[in-house]
């Protein structure tokens, strides 16, 4: 049987053979597991086998298996990578390392009040709606500079870089040409903000060419925890 320690090991591969075809370091690359619906006991065979960065999507699924795992994988650092609403971003302050999906000036001035002083800034990304589509969350390509504006006048957020989500397509000159804008955009907006280290994109399926085309962050769940099943 395919363990969870198998699969983290085969990502990892995956993403050191990516590195190497496009003349890059592996240290550059973080590799972030989606562990969304998953059991917290899938969660610790992945921080057995050394696991040490999650992602969740849902708020409140987050938030218990941050406090389930507290004790016994205390240096666990968590990623909301999901949709955020901003009547629930109180809970995203309290727990979590990190933010990728911020989008709004309101959810990013409530965040920064409700940032327990106690802990270090929450980093943050901004996400882009790369493709454009009118039912996908992010902001469009000219907000990106007044957002980051916004941020950077919160002591408590610190702004880390971008994050999309491609079109779905197996056309890769699509997934190509979204992740290839992707990166330029972050290399122009880094250029204002020099401290930015973090272009979060690619997934189980487009890890190869999300870092091709300069990805620093992969946030990858069925390829380690195998498929989701999720509640009708
Ligand atoms: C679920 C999810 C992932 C992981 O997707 P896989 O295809 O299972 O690797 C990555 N990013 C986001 C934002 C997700 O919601």
């Amino acid at each position: 049987m395919t363990t969870i320690a198998d699969r983290l090991t085969n990502a990892h591969h995956r993403i050191a053979q990516a590195v190497q075809n496009s003349s890059r370091n592996q240290d550059e690359i973080k590799l972030l597991a989606v562990s969304k619906t998953k059991p917290v006991e899938q969660i610790m065979a992945a921080y057995d086998a050394g696991q040490r960065f999650f992602g969740e999507n849902y708020v409140q699924e987050g938030e218990s298996k941050i406090l389930a795992l507290k004790a016994d994988c205390p240096d666990i650092e968590w990623h909301f990578i999901g949709p955020l609403q901003s009547n629930k971003t109180r809970i995203i302050a309290e727990h979590f390392d990190w933010l990728h999906t911020l989008s709004r000036e309101k959810v990013a001035q409530r965040l920064n009040e409700q940032r327990p002083a106690h802990l270090a800034p929450l980093n943050v990304c901004i996400q882009v709606n790369i493709s454009n589509e009118a039912s996908k969350s992010g902001v469009s390509i000219d907000e990106i500079a007044p957002l980051a504006a916004a941020i950077s006048q919160l002591p408590n957020l610190k702004l880390r870089g971008l994050m999309a989500i491609p079109t779905a397509t197996e056309d890769e000159a699509i997934q190509r040409q979204e992740l290839g804008e992707m990166h330029a955009l972050f290399l122009q907006l880094k250029s204002q903000y020099p401290q930015l280290d973090t272009l979060s994109m690619g997934m189980s399926n487009d890890l190869e060419l999300a870092i091709a085309a300069g990805s620093t962050l992969v946030r990858i769940g069925s390829a380690i925890f195998g498929e989701r099943d999720y509640p009708n």
